[in-house]
């Protein structure tokens, strides 16, 4: 029930950086770096592509005003060297049929074949650029490689928000020698998770969870003072429910930040910031599919149990909590979701925020799997495409990537 899908309101540039829209593209050589860091099969198949998906629009919009493309990215870690478990050659595939026209793919990133390669290229044409790490150079940032990649371009494009939070030769060195600009993905991210995240449409209610406080704490300090309604769930509320003196048989806690969390919890209540934990769980004594559960009040986890997913009771008291949002953030599942099990919890909170008339973020990674299969990914106003990056800008950090590109008021382009 999506009621504020797309572009609900108009978001303000909170970017100060020169973005694609603003280059004249025609005839020449742009070179797009984007995050096809996608899973493969055994079969070398890919098996979800939306990291290539979400940047097609930068894409198409390169094509069409008739630059000449030239993709470049990370796939996995292959330790600096050519390792064919590791090779783009299925994105560049993929991207064919997504694209519906030939997509050039250079067996290397750097060297006379690219060169030889991009100099044939005319209006329009796309050429897909071999795993940036299998130079070590890449990782390393370091400025004789970057020239040779800036070496074949007029313009650089950073659309792989995933890796912005990396100071790497194709997100940060290459800024140095070629004018440099976002992507729409990249905008589109900044304008989600930092424009509307530090000026929320109140009231603004933050959901976190996943495994650590201190995975977390960086996001809560920041929007101490942004948010109405601060709900915590997953494994990280049980090292907030012990530091208020009690028991969680054996839940996770992370000992060394009970004394965080009780001053963030503090912090939050003398700020009028209603704060929200599990009230009951579902508990066992493992992991294993076929384990006993039991559903009990989270004050009464006995030793030997775990809690790994919230409970009924719970779900509707955080269901509640958003009802009057207009803001929600939400990032970190409810429960172990990955197994059946302990998954119910995160898809009733998905489904509570799908339901939301609100604008509705979903941080990266394991959320917006979780937000996938609980079938809800249309029904939400934005899921970002990052993890590590997407939580360093809920941190209000800088972003290298980002900060490399070039500042709107000093480009001269
Ligand atoms: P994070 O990367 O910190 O967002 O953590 C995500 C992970 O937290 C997921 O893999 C979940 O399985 C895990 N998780 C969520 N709830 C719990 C819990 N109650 N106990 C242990 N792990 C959990």
């Amino acid at each position: 029930m999506a009621k504020m899908n797309g572009n609900p309101m108009p978001i303000k540039d909170v970017l100060g950086k020169l973005s694609i829209d603003e280059l004249r593209l025609k005839g020449k050589r742009v070179f797009i770096r984007a995050d096809f860091n996608v899973p493969l099969d055994e079969h070398l198949r890919i098996t979800d592509d939306s990291r290539i998906r979400s940047t097609l629009t930068t894409i198409n919009y390169a094509i069409d005003e008739g630059a000449r493309v030239i993709l470049a990215s990370h796939l996995g870690r292959p330790k600096g060297k050519p390792d064919p478990r590791f090779s783009l050659a299925p994105v560049a595939k993929r991207l064919q049929r997504l694209l519906d026209k030939d997509v050039i793919f250079s067996p290397d990133c750097i060297g006379s074949q690219v060169e030889h390669l991009v100099a044939k290229m005319k209006d329009g044409d796309v050429v897909l650029l071999e795993n940036l790490r299998y130079h070590p150079e890449e990782e390393k940032n370091d400025e004789e490689f970057s020239k040779k990649l800036a070496g074949i371009a007029d313009y650089f494009i950073n659309d792989a928000f995933g890796a912005a939070h990396r100071a790497h030769a194709s997100t940060v060195g290459i800024t140095k020698f070629l004018p440099s600009a976002a992507g729409f993905l990249m905008k589109k991210e900044i304008e989600y998770l930092k424009g509307v995240v530090d000026n929320p449409i109140r009231p603004f209610v933050a959901i976190l969870g996943g495994a650590k406080v201190s995975g977390k704490i960086g996001v809560l300090e920041h929007l101490e003072d942004k948010v109405d309604k601060v709900v915590v769930g997953g494994g990280m509320a049980f090292t907030f429910i012990k530091a208020m003196g009690n028991e969680v048989g054996d839940s996770l806690v992370e000992t060394e930040m009970i004394e965080t969390a009780e001053r963030i919890r503090k912090n939050l209540k003398a700020a009028g910031i209603k704060f929200y934990l599990p009230v009951d769980c579902v508990i066992a004594h493992n992991l294993e599919p076929g384990a006993e559960t039991k559903i009990v009040p989270t004050l009464e986890i006995p030793k030997g149990w775990k809690a790994l997913d919230i409970g009924p009771a719970t779900v509707k008291l955080f269901s509640e909590a958003l009802e009057n949002a207009k803001t929600i953030l939400w990032n970190g599942p409810m429960g172990v979701f990955e197994v059946d099990a302990f998954s119910r919890g995160t898809y009733a909170i998905a489904n509570a925020v799908a339901d939301a008339y609100a604008l509705t973020i979903v941080g990266g990674g394991d959320t917006a799997l979780a937000v996938h299969r609980a079938g809800v990914t249309n029904a939400l106003s934005f899921i970002s495409t990052g993890g590590g990056a997407s939580l360093q800008l809920l941190e209000g950090k800088e972003l290298p990537g980002i900060a490399a590109l070039t500042d709107r008021s000093t480009a001269a382009v």
